[in-house]
């Protein structure tokens, strides 16, 4: 089956990552911009890493006929720093009209502090004013309740924000029925340690329905597994769930999804008829 995976760090992962994907049915992905295992020192570390998205992943994925886009900001991680984060912001609109630019992600919050907060909200401003979609990262483990809920809120308070234009992602049990009754998109990672496994997605998916509901690796530096999603692929078809069902959450709800973004150009793949005998 052909899969989309919308939440994806190549950056941190090897060229025969692209090649293993692509065998798996990857046809395309989405790359949010985040931390690079160490905070950066200056806005031009940014403009370099923004190339890299936009300029060398797109090219080394289509090596193996993997489409990539990708998403831009500063990261909640960095965000302590609020005078290079603003620095950041600024300098964001030179790239948002190049090809594969989707909006502004991963924001969020970490460890909830107020200067996470503070930037947070200054992203949205930079999303609202640019018309861009957002894709959000909510906290781990200890801070994830909290944090899902002070990110919805300042969703909600912002006047300009356009729910159907925003994925809310590392959901789980406890926070997925707020994002969802928002009106947003939610994203399950399928981590191998933590955040949400393959099998309580599936029961998540039979509790609340496909609607607004993507599923993602998350692919990184740490422990992670890149061909996460075929796993779910599989872990559906074991629990007796229909292959339209399945294609509806891996492939065309990332299209749904991303379709509001006026830098995303799909080709789907050609797609066999059966041979006439
Ligand atoms: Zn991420």
């Amino acid at each position: 089956m052909y899969y989309f995976d919308p939440h994806i760090h190549m950056v941190s992962r090897v060229t025969d990552d692209y090649e293993t994907l692509a065998k798996m049915g990857c046809v395309g992905m989405s790359e949010p911009a985040f931390w690079a295992g160490f905070d950066r020192g200056s806005v031009d570390g940014f403009r370099d890493y923004f190339r890299q998205l936009t300029e060398f992943e797109p090219k080394r994925a289509s090596w193996y006929r993997v489409q990539h886009y990708t998403w831009l900001c500063i990261n909640a991680k960095e965000a302590e720093n609020v005078s290079l984060s603003r620095e950041v912001i600024a300098m964001i609109p030179e790239f948002l009209d190049r090809p594969g630019v989707l909006g502004i992600g991963e924001i969020g919050l970490n460890k909830n502090t107020k200067n996470e907060a503070t930037v947070f909200c200054e992203h949205l401003d930079l999303a609202a004013k640019t018309d861009e979609q957002i894709l959000i990262h909510t906290p781990h483990l200890e801070d994830k309740y909290q944090g899902t809920r002070m990110i919805l809120d300042m969703l909600c308070d912002h006047s300009r924000i356009n729910h159907s234009r925003v994925l809310v992602d590392h959901v789980e049990e406890h926070t997925i029925r707020a994002v969802l009754d928002e009106g947003f998109w939610a994203g399950m990672t399928l981590y191998p340690v933590s955040k949400c496994t393959p099998e309580r997605a599936v029961d998540m998916i039979e509790m609340y329905g496909p609607e607004r509901l993507l599923v993602n690796s998350a692919g990184d530096w740490g422990p992670s597994k890149p061909t996460a999603v075929p796993d779910f692929i599989l872990a559906m078809r074991l629990r007796g769930h229909s292959e339209s069902l399945i294609r509806r959450i891996v492939y065309e709800n990332p299209l749904r999804f991303f379709s509001q973004s006026r830098n995303f150009e799909f080709t789907p793949p050609e797609v066999d008829q059966p041979a006439s005998l």
